[in-house]
């Protein structure tokens, strides 16, 4: 699984950490160019794919790639 939050769209509102089960994300120190810190995915490899984050983030700053056995990452899948 690849958990990417677009830094440019969040808005630091933290509702993709409340949401998500497996505690993925997590407030970095990172500020972006709005001026507000970003969100980040601390641990994407304890990510089960349900796409709570994606779906919950208001801002559309989060995309998470689910990868199924034999797919390449180079494939588009
Ligand atoms: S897809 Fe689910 S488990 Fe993965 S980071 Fe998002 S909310 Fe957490
Ligand atoms: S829900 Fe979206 S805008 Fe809010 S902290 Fe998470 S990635 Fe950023």
């Amino acid at each position: 699984m690849n958990v990417h939050v677009d830094e440019r769209l969040c808005k630091g509102c933290r509702l993709c950490i409340a949401v998500c089960p497996k505690q993925v994300l997590a407030m970095s120190n990172r500020v972006n160019q709005k001026g507000y810190t970003v969100a980040v995915a601390l641990r994407p490899e304890d990510c089960i794919g349900c796409k709570l984050c994606e779906k919950t983030c208001p801002d559309f700053a989060i995309y998470v790639e689910i990868y199924h056995l034999g797919d390449s990452p180079l494939s588009g899948k």
